[in-house]
């Protein structure tokens, strides 16, 4: 499946909150936004009608840690929202950008590149979102694709023994390739979200030069996008007088 983006002052995105349960907004920001920093970000929210929303982001360091959002900022790769008003963002350019929600109310940012994938930093986050994996919807998005992702045989080697039911023991191909985004959508069906449930952006980061950013294709100049989720605020109902 491949997204239309829209446009907007703030640069090209994809709405996502379609794909996610009522009360659940989520944004992927493409390459051309004008930065990743949270204030930014909930500029870029209100723009859409979600006013005043706290965004949380982490230190990324390829780690497999997840926290809740209160315990911003610190050194973490995946983020959980359970408060009203409140958001969390990713960036990216070449790792896998997961969001997820469940309907109680709960929603993660999950940032996985190589060394994330291989500690199944997602289904970590989906643990952590507490909520019964059969009623997660999640969205996967652009990330490097196997088109572009030859690893060597050490690496394909660890996810191969790390996941022997996903990544295939004899592979001819030369070079040897990775799927990280296909692989992200194995290990959450495999803890339990349903497939359906499971949108997958078919994008390579690196072959969309007009949309993606892209570390391998562009290093230090890369820019970066922005994976965003929240629980939009609870609208106060006025007492009858
Ligand atoms: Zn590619």
């Amino acid at each position: 499946m491949k997204s239309e983006p829209a446009a907007s002052s703030f640069g090209p995105f994809f709405d996502l909150t379609a794909h996610f349960p009522r009360g659940v907004f989520a944004y992927f920001l493409l390459k051309g936004n004008s930065g990743a920093a949270p204030e930014t970000v909930a500029a870029f929210l209100a723009s859409r009608g979600h006013e005043a929303i706290k965004v949380h982001r982490a230190d990324q360091v390829h780690s497999a840690t997840v926290v809740p959002a209160n315990k911003t900022p610190c050194e973490a790769d995946a983020i959980i929202v359970t408060s009203p008003g409140e958001a969390a963002r990713v960036v990216t350019a070449d790792c896998v950008p997961i969001l997820m929600a469940s309907p109680g109310g709960r929603a993660a940012a999950v940032h996985a590149g190589w060394r994330g994938t291989l500690a199944n930093i997602s289904a970590r986050a989906l643990e952590a979102l507490g909520a019964k994996p059969s009623s997660v919807s999640a969205y996967i998005g652009p990330a490097i694709g196997p088109c572009c992702y030859a690893v060597d045989e050490g690496r394909h080697r660890a996810f191969q023994e790390a996941f022997p039911e996903i990544v295939p023991r004899h592979v001819s191909e030369e070079p040897l390739r990775l799927d990280l985004s296909a692989i992200n959508a194995a290990l959450l069906m495999k803890a339990g979200v349903p497939r359906e449930n499971i949108f997958r952006e078919a994008r390579c980061t690196s072959c969309d030069d007009a949309l993606c950013c892209s570390y391998r294709r562009d290093g230090e100049r890369a820019g970066r996008m922005v994976a965003v989720i929240g629980l939009e605020r609870r609208r106060e109902v006025p007492c009858p007088r």
